[in-house]
């Protein structure tokens, strides 16, 4: 079977094997990951690792710290103003769909006014906003982003520039949930990066935020003690429990795209491969269609339509039989998703081009 779910997503099988075969007994420890002590030597020595791993792949520089959290990249949308409005401003974003949208809605909830920088809402969001669109406001404390949405498909094809009117450059905030991992990535243009784990980068929980240290001094003090940056920091992301297996299993991925891989610039050429592959069969074809603009189509989550709406339930069940799982679109957009996380294989987008073509030949 080939997984294309958008999330929780599949994970390699290599890893899945590899937490099998210590799922009962970790290195002869006599016990499973699950039943350590998040404080014990042994699990102190898989978060350190994870940690490690991490910062060799996404080469993070070292005044950034990396936080392992939980409560899903949602909570981050709570967490990130408490930590960033400490010292007064607005938070400004950039509105490319609905994970952004959600990221506004929260800070609204939470802190009154905030200012849309730019949004492609006009365009239906089939194009990012240019750098020359993005309006910050004169009271900006930070601009935040949804690197990939996961939704639309819709991906930034550049880093944005986070500059107020007057030239003072403010903290580049990202959503990173559904690409982060998937190419190198220059760490030091952002203030913080997060991204959920249950794409690519680990069982659904675990949260990772990356920041940049001199932004842990921006934090209101009202806020609940587990949002805050410093403190995990500080903790090692120890201050409560952390997810202690989900991390376990995201050294595990991380060590994956090291040894098996060979890390980010080897992933991306994949993943290139891969979603080239899938837009050529739905730009080749009658049936299927994309809507988003070529340079802002996501590597990551390809949505697709069926010109015959009434195609997608037999193209969604006859993939179903032929091992090809998890292709329905978002509830709230209909239609097809792909998603191609780091974890699906070629051969996996292979099978779902063949399956595409044999499909239009019969139906389309
Ligand atoms: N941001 C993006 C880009 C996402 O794709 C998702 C979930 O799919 C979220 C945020 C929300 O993540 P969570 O469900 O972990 O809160």
């Amino acid at each position: 079977h080939y997984n294309f779910c958008a999330g929780p997503a599949a994970l390699p099988t290599a890893v899945l094997k590899r937490a099998r075969d210590e799922l009962l007994d970790y290195h002869g420890h006599g016990l499973s990951v699950m039943e350590m002590s998040h404080r014990g030597e042994d699990f102190v020595a898989i978060a350190e690792r994870s940690e490690v791993d991490l910062r060799e792949l996404l080469a993070i520089p070292d005044n950034y710290r990396v936080l392992f959290t939980q409560g899903g990249a949602s909570l981050q949308f709570a967490a990130l103003p408490y930590n960033l409005l400490g010292a007064g401003g607005r938070a400004n974003f950039v509105h490319t769909g609905i994970w952004g949208k959600k990221a506004i809605s929260e800070t609204r909830h939470l802190f009154g006014d905030v200012h849309v920088a730019a949004s492609s809402e006009e365009n239906g969001h089939s194009a990012v906003p240019r750098q020359q669109e993005i309006v910050l406001s004169a009271d900006a404390a930070y601009l935040h982003y949804t690197a990939n949405e996961t939704i639309g498909g819709l991906a930034f094809d550049y880093i944005p520039e986070a500059v107020r009117p007057d030239g003072t450059p403010v903290p580049l905030v990202c959503d990173m949930s559904s690409s982060i991992l998937s190419a190198p990535l220059d760490v030091a243009k952002f203030g913080v990066i997060y991204a959920g784990a249950q794409k690519n980068i680990g069982p659904a929980g675990l949260v990772v935020v990356i920041v940049r240290d001199d932004l842990l001094d921006r934090a209101r003090d009202d806020m609940p003690t587990l949002f805050g940056y410093r403190a995990l920091a500080e903790a090692g992301s120890m201050v409560n429990t952390p997810a202690t297996y989900s991390w376990y299993l995201a050294g595990l991925v991380f060590d994956w795209l090291k040894q098996d891989i060979g890390g980010l610039t080897a992933m991306a050429a994949i993943n290139a491969r891969k979603a080239a592959r899938l837009y050529a069969a739905i730009d080749g074809s009658g049936l299927y269609a994309n809507p988003v603009t070529l340079r802002n189509r996501s590597r990551m989550n390809v949505p697709f339509v069926l010109a015959d709406p009434r195609l997608e339930r037999p193209f969604l069940e006859e993939a179903e039989a032929a091992g090809l799982l998890n292709l329905k679109g978002h509830r709230s957009v209909g239609g097809m998703r792909a998603s191609l996380y780091n974890a699906v294989s070629e051969a996996a987008v292979e099978a779902l081009t063949d399956f595409m073509a044999d499909f239009e030949k019969r139906r389309g």
